[in-house]
């Protein structure tokens, strides 16, 4: 499905976008004002929402506790065939995304991302996505992504908009969409009530520095394996410190690097 040609995006959620609008009055009404909004700017369009649009992130779309704008980068490519992308200075494989036709897209998104929202790129040169980066985009307006694809962006235009890098890790993706999806559904499972219970998003991994304790649930017995004794117990005081006490002890096995800073931090407190 591609979207028509004159409209710059595409927007989700409790607004439904008029194909025959002309581009301007079409962001005018595109933003719900106030509401998180997520922009992605993309070569694939027709991948979101995606699973953005499914269960708990698709319920707080239809609700309007965030929005989505989908902003074709398509539409500000060169010439009859749109180009967006030309060979790599200095030779190579692959193909590098014009930055004039990035700057085109990024100008576009401007007109109506909500003020102070940052401009991202997702990118494995970026820094790691982070539960920490994501409840600080959760507090702020939103955010515009750019997805990468090819060999990625021309430096000059990450240069020019002074735009944050993000990586989902160590790992090569063919675009920056499923990064982005990615992303979004990190944040805005933050946002208050996006999830039922908000308590959740406190105790799970991550939040305290640790990652999450097991979980159980019926039949008592299953495979010959019962439920630790003391989550039956009804005692929330143990249950509490055996929760603890298994974050502490699966987060110093697997992950020494969140131990060590988890043990300095609680040292600091303690001093
Ligand atoms: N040549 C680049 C990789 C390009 S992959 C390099 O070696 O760094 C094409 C696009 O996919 C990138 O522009 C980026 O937007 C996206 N991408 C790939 N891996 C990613 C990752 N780990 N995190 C976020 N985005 C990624």
């Amino acid at each position: 499905m591609s979207v028509e040609n004159d409209a710059p995006s595409r927007s989700h959620g409790r607004k439904q976008v008029r194909a025959s609008l002309r581009p301007r009055d079409l962001m005018a009404e595109d933003a719900l004002a106030g509401v998180w909004t997520a922009q992605v700017i993309t070569l694939v369009p027709q991948a979101f929402p995606g699973i953005l649009g499914e269960s708990l992130t698709g319920r707080a779309l239809k609700d309007a506790l965030w929005q989505l704008q989908v902003i074709d980068l398509r539409r500000f490519g060169q010439g009859r065939h749109r180009n967006v992308d030309d060979t790599p200075a200095g030779g190579g494989a692959g193909m590098v995304l014009r930055p004039d036709v990035m700057a085109a897209a990024i100008e576009a998104a401007r007109e109506t991302a909500p003020r102070g929202a940052p401009l991202i790129h997702l990118s494995p040169r970026g820094r790691p996505l982070t539960q920490t980066m994501a409840q600080t985009l959760a507090r702020g307006p939103g955010v515009t992504l750019i997805c990468g694809r090819f060999e990625g962006l021309d430096q000059r235009v990450i240069d020019h908009y002074d735009i944050a890098e993000v990586s989902l890790g160590d790992f090569v993706l063919t675009g920056g969409d499923i990064a982005a999806q990615a992303l979004i559904d990190a944040t805005v499972r933050l946002i208050p009530g996006v999830l039922g219970n908000a308590a959740s998003t406190e105790e799970e991994s991550f939040s305290a520095g640790l990652l999450e304790h097991p979980h159980y649930t019926r039949p008592a017995e299953w495979e010959g394996r019962t439920i630790p004794e003391v989550l039956t117990s009804g005692d929330h005081a143990k249950v509490a410190r055996w929760r603890r006490e298994q974050a502490e002890a699966i987060t110093r096995a697997r992950r020494p690097d969140l131990w060590a800073r988890h043990v300095a931090d609680r040292d600091r407190r303690n001093t």
